[in-house]
C-alpha cells in the first residue's frame, strides 16, 4: 500500500468505527447481542481521542434515527418478500411477512441500537484525515476537557 487511503464511509458505519478517524471502534464489546454490553462505549476513541457522547443526553436523539432505520429495513424486507415470495389476497403470505418481519426487527434490535448511535454521531463528526494533528470535534463548551485544551 503506497499511503493511507480514506476508509470507506458506509463500511465504517457498518463496522461501527469512529467517524473522525474511521479506525477506532465505537463499542467495547464486538458482539452487540451480549445485551449487557450492547451500548457500552469507550468515552473517547482509542485511536484519535474523539469523545463519543458530545454532550449530556446526546444519545436521546438516536430514537429518531432508529425509527428511520427500522422503517427503511421494513420497506426493504417487504420489497424482497414481494419479489421473491409474493403477496396475495388468497392466502396468508402477507401475514407471514408481518410476523417474520416483526421477529427480525426484535432479533436485530441490539445491532440496530448500535447502528443508530453510529449514524447519529456521523451527522455531527466528520472524517478528518489529519486527525493526529487537529482537535477533536466537540460542542460541549462547558466541559472540563474544553478548558483543559485551552490551557495546554
Ligand atoms: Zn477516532
Amino acid at each position: 500500500m503506497p499511503h493511507e487511503h480514506k476508509p470507506n464511509f458506509l463500511w465504517s458505519i457498518l463496522t461501527f468505527k469512529c467517524p473522525r478517524c474511521r479506525k477506532g471502534p465505537m463499542f467495547i464489546e464486538k458482539n452487540p447481542w451480549k445485551l449487557k454490553q450492547t451500548l457500552k462505549m469507550p468515552e473517547k476513541c482509542t485511536e484519535c481521542g474523539q469523545p463519543f457522547e458530545l454532550e449530556v443526553g446526546f444519545w436521546y436523539g438516536t430514537g429518531y434515527v432508529s425509527y428511520a432505520l427500522a422503517f427503511i429495513i421494513c420497506v426493504a424486507s417487504f420489497l424482497a418478500w414481494w419479489l421473491f415470495i409474493g403477496i396475495s389476497t388468497e392466502d396468508n403470505r402477507f401475514f407471514w411477512w408481518l410476523g417474520l418481519n416483526a421477529l427480525m426487527l426484535i432479533l436485530i434490535q441490539p445491532w440496530l441500537m448500535r447502528l443508530s448511535r453510529v449514524v447519529y454521531l456521523y451527522f455531527f463528526v466528520h472524517y478528518d484525515k489529519d486527525y493526529k494533528q487537529t482537535k477533536v470535534k466537540t460542542f460541549d463548551y462547558e466541559s472540563e476537557d474544553y478548558y483543559k485544551k485551552i490551557e495546554s
